[in-house]
Order: structure tokens, then C-alpha cells, then sequence
């Protein structure tokens, strides 16, 4: 058999790393479609994922714990960290003040980590507004019996707030259309490998990799420190 002719860069031990940069996952989901059960189970399968704790001026329900679900704040320290844009959305959803707090997002991007934000629709499009590269997936509830159920197990809210979360859940899905992926959360299985699936093939796409393919032109190989950040 003929041996390769050796080229300029034959010498060169190639070990093909695709590297590209930490994404910014934003999901939206009406309440009680079961989004935190997701997030927890990414978290698990996953060690590159960062999940954004957002500010909120609502009352802490029973077992959430501040610093870990929710920053839980005052109105006014709300207003201070609005006025000082340290907040890089807000909204507010169901008569009560939400925002992602944008230091910890950013520092977190920059490493490299994957971040998902749990926001609603509005944050959801502000997002994708300030951030084009972000990737805006929206978890629907197999049906809307499901989701009412979802809300009535889960036993934290008054039959007002369940049926203003209800109201909201068809206004949010109304607006689905504006995001770039859609989930059926009908297993929370099916639901997280279709959320890595989504994950995966939006890493491996080129305007994410610019970094990467200036690496390879440029030294004949890709080395860790090449990895692709925001381009
Ligand atoms: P809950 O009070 O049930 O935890 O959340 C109510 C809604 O607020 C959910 O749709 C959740 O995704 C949304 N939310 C939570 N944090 C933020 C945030 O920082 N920004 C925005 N825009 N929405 C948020």
C-alpha cells in the first residue's frame, strides 16, 4: 500500500476537540409545567451547566430557600438593582418583581459554563434582544388538564392564583412561536434528552466556533485554550 505523502503538518499529532462556548439557555415554561424538575435533572447529567438564582420580590413558598431558588428582596433593593442595571432583564409576572441579576451571567459566560435562566415569555424575548446568540426553548405541558393538575398537586397557591396562573399559561403559549425550540414535557426523560440534544447540536454550530476555526488555520491543530468564547 502507498504511504501518505507527508504534508506540512504531518508531524503534528492531531487530537480533534470540537471546543465552543457556554451558552445562554433560556426556559420558559407556564408555571407548573414542571421546569424545575427539568433544570435539576440537566444539572445532575451535567457539570458545565450553571443555572442563573433570579431576584424576586414574591414571598418565599413552603421549602424554597433564599440563595438557592430565589434571591428574595425588598421592593426597594428591587428598584436600587434595577436603577443600577444590575439586572439584565425583569418583569413582572403574576403582580410580583422578577429579574436575572447580570454580573453572576456574565462572569459565568465568560468561563465557559452553559447558563439557563428560568424566566417567563417577557424576559425570554428581552433576552434573546440583548443576547441574539442565546437559545430560547419553550417546555409546553402535554395538555392543559395536565398543567391544571400540576398546579392543584403541587398545593402552593390559592384557587385565585391557580386560575391567574392558568389565564397566563395560555397567554405564554400564545407567544411560544417567538422561541427556537419547543419541548413536550410529557416524561421528564424525554423532556432533558431533548434538552441535551438541543444543547449539543447548537455547540457544534460554525458561527459559534469562529475561535476554533481560526485556531485550526492558524496552528494546524486545536488546543484547549483555543476554545471559541462569545465570537
Ligand atoms: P414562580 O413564582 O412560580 O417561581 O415564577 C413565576 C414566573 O416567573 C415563572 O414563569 C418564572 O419562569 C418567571 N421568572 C422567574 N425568575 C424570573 C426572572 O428573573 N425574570 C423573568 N422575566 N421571569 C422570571
Amino acid at each position: 500500500m502507498k504511504k501518505a505523502p507527508k504534508g506540512a503538518f504531518s508531524k503534528v499529532k492531531i487530537r480533534v476537540t470540537h471546543y465552543t462556548e457556554g451558552l445562554l439557555v433560556v426556559l420558559s415554561a407556564p408555571s407548573g409545567g414542571g421546569k424545575s424538575t427539568l433544570v435539576r435533572e440537566l444539572m445532575r447529567r451535567t457539570s458545565r451547566v450553571r443555572y442563573s438564582i433570579s431576584v424576586t420580590t414574591r414571598a418565599p413558598r413552603k421549602g424554597e430557600k433564599g440563595g438557592e431558588d430565589y434571591h428574595f428582596i425588598t421592593e426597594m433593593e428591587f428598584k436600587k438593582m434595577k436603577s443600577s442595571h444590575r439586572l439584565l432583564e425583569h418583569a413582572c409576572v403574576h403582580g410580583n418583581w422578577y429579574g436575572t441579576p447580570r454580573d453572576a451571567v456574565e462572569k459565568d459566560l465568560k468561563r465557559g459554563h452553559d447558563v439557563l435562566l428560568d424566566i417567563d415569555v417577557q424576559g425570554g424575548t428581552a433576552v434573546k434582544r440583548l443576547y441574539p446568540k442565546s437559545v430560547l426553548v419553550f417546555i409546553a405541558p402535554p395538555s392543559l388538564a395536565v398543567l391544571e393538575k400540576r398546579l392543584r398537586d403541587r398545593a402552593q397557591d390559592h384557587e385565585s392564583a391557580i386560575r391567574r396562573r392558568l389565564q397566563n399559561a395560555i397567554h405564554e403559549i400564545k407567544e411560544a412561536h417567538r422561541y427556537d425550540y419547543l419541548i413536550l414535557n410529557d416524561t421528564v426523560k424525554n423532556a432533558v434528552d431533548q434538552l441535551e440534544t438541543i444543547l449539543a447540536s447548537e455547540k457544534l454550530r460554525t458561527d459559534r466556533s469562529r475561535a476554533t476555526i481560526d485556531a485550526l488555520l492558524q496552528n494546524g491543530i486545536v488546543r484547549k485554550g483555543d476554545r471559541s468564547h462569545h465570537d
